[in-house]
């Protein structure tokens, strides 16, 4: 395949989840930052045929997407679908109803499952965050744990999601021209667009220092990104023309619901506002180039949003006090820091925590292999179960039920899970329950234990932790205290800052996603029959890319 590629120097789209300030000089930043042309192959012509456009609105929820349709302040999306006639179906479109994401409910693994229609089990990618024990190398494209960013520059510079998928992505299977813009998952694709500030360092620099507003959507940081990079898809559509495949990635709404007061009330009026200007732009662009009629969209999102307190009380952060990594530390484990790279006295860790909002991984060494102080550990062995693991169950069991050794952990915690290591070449175990005692597969302890609260669990689970890649999502699997059954001061997050809101869980507002087919003109009931042969009603982000390769056949 032909390539051609606009390379900017970040996208930093992940590190602004974290860290969030406005001013002028973000916008500045932005707005003149340029564009690196690597490849000066022309794209190939655009065959006549089926063309997609899909809409990736990073956190949104389904609930908050129909509000800001149906609000008469959204036109390009209302006007796309047309009017709404009931359980999802539209004139021109279909909107499942009870769309599901992939577990953890977290950006990178999710759009990883979306854009290859694979697992994080079978893909690789198991979160924000994860472990490599193969090679003992700690990875975070969206710091959580790890406040450190250059794996968030490696997305964009260096294709570090692309690098890490085991398994082909969408662009890589249909073979045709695709353009995508800003999207981690990136790698096949005919051109990659992405905003690009004049000095990665400085900004970035700029955006730890920063602190968090609330202010309107349209004048928010996360709004300049969001139309910045449709201006620059919207430039490459004026030099090249329109793709065959289009993927928009608009990480605006997850930022700016994140740091936001009253955040899903504010996120329905970013919706408004924002995004929905920013699709109207990029509809216009294939009006004008005559190429609208007949071309499908999609709008998807990786993942919902639970409000949470912006309070350190709710936070199960990384210090040596208070912490779950306080807690293995008394525990007898050496912890690994926090860090992207250590230094070499730092490399006898027997301990490793990925974070991803409301789920974090825990991964254990065999300390037979480096009992004493300054020893590494022999990370690509399994852990023994006895040895090693239950020490590390029992404490987190123990914490949380009464909050022994680290009283802030108490009533923290909605589920322990782990299971009887295996070696990495071999398929890892499915994930089971920890109840104090013993090991209870999932389906038994939900026998025991109704939690509707919980979506699909059991496959969910299963995804993340049996199969090939099971092991890259640890050995123990800490699920927060999360759903919004509970009260707002009772749901707990692993990160290393707060936020308004999370993601993570296996709970109803965070797993439940838009997933919508529309055509401009298209019949409803058609879009719906196609939608409906990949998933019935509730399919699941794995449904995507089987969907788009029938649509552009
Ligand atoms: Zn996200």
């Amino acid at each position: 395949m032909n390539r051609r590629r606009l390379l900017g120097y970040a996208s930093f789209f992940s590190l602004l989840t974290l860290l969030l300030g406005s001013c002028a000089l973000i916008f500045n930043t932005i707005w003149t930052g340029g564009q690196q042309q690597l490849d000066l192959t022309p794209p190939p012509p655009t065959v006549f045929g089926p063309r997609l456009i899909i809409f990736a609105l990073d956190g949104t929820p389904p609930a908050q997407l129909m509000q800001a349709i149906r609000s008469g302040n959204a036109p390009n999306l209302a006007g796309l679908l047309g009017n709404e006639r009931g359980q999802g179906l539209f004139d021109h479109g279909y909107a499942a109803p009870r769309a599901l994401s992939i577990l953890p409910s977290s950006t990178i693994a999710a759009w990883s499952a979306i854009f290859t229609g694979t697992p994080p089990v079978a893909n690789g990618v198991a979160g924000d965050e994860w472990f490599e024990r193969e090679t003992a190398t700690f990875r975070a494209p969206v710091p959580v744990s790890a406040l450190d960013t250059a794996d968030v520059s490696k997305v964009v510079s260096d294709d570090l999601i692309g690098k890490t998928l085991k398994t082909p992505t969408l662009y890589e299977l249909i073979k045709k021209k695709i353009n995508v813009s800003l999207l981690s998952v990136h790698r096949g694709a005919t051109l990659y667009t992405t905003v690009s500030p004049a000095s990665l360092a400085d900004f970035l620099t700029f955006l730890i220092k920063g602190t968090l507003k609330g202010i309107d959507p349209e004048k928010s940081f996360a709004a300049a990104l969001d139309y910045s990079a449709t201006q620059k898809l919207i430039e490459a559509i004026e030099t090249n023309g329109v793709a065959d495949l289009q993927v928009v990635y608009f990480p605006g709404t997850d930022i700016f619901t994140h740091v936001s007061e009253d955040p899903l009330e504010r996120q329905v009026r970013y919706l408004r506002f924002v995004t929905d200007k920013s699709i109207g732009d990029v509809l216009e662009a294939y009006r004008k180039h005559g190429a609208l009629n007949d071309t499908y969209v999609i709008v998807i999102s990786d993942h919902g949003q639970i409000p949470t307190l912006n309070d350190d009380r709710q936070k199960l952060g990384t210090d040596d006090e208070h912490s779950p990594f306080a807690l293995l530390k008394r525990s007898g484990y050496r912890v690994r820091k926090p860090l992207l790279s250590l230094g070499e006295l730092d490399t006898d860790y027997q301990a490793v925590l990925a974070y991803q909002g409301f789920m974090a991984y825990v991964y254990l060494a065999d300390r037979s292999t480096c009992a004493a102080e300054h020893q590494s550990c022999d990370w690509p062995r399994p852990p023994r179960f006895k040895e090693d693991v239950l020490p590390a169950l029992e404490a987190f069991y123990k914490a949380n039920r009464s909050g022994e050794i680290v009283p802030e952990l108490k009533g923290t915690i909605d589920l322990i899970f782990s299971r009887e290591p295996a070696p990495i070449r071999q398929s890892a175990k499915p994930f089971q329950v920890f109840d104090g005692q013993r090991l209870v597969p999932i389906p038994e302890y939900l026998r025991l234990h109704q939690r509707p609260d919980l979506i699909d669990l059991d496959r969910r689970m299963q995804w993340l932790g049996a199969g090939p890649f099971g092991h890259r999502a640890g050995d123990i699997v800490l699920l927060a205290a999360a759903c919004p059954q509970r009260a707002i001061d009772q749901r707990f997050y692993f990160a290393a800052i707060t936020h308004h809101t999370w993601h993570g869980s296996a709970c109803e507002q965070d797993s439940r996603i838009p997933f919508i087919l529309a055509q401009a003109g298209g019949s409803g009931e058609r879009l719906r029959a196609l939608l409906r042969k990949f998933g019935g009603d509730a399919p699941t982000q794995l449904m995507m890319t089987p969907l788009v390769r029938e649509l552009l056949k």
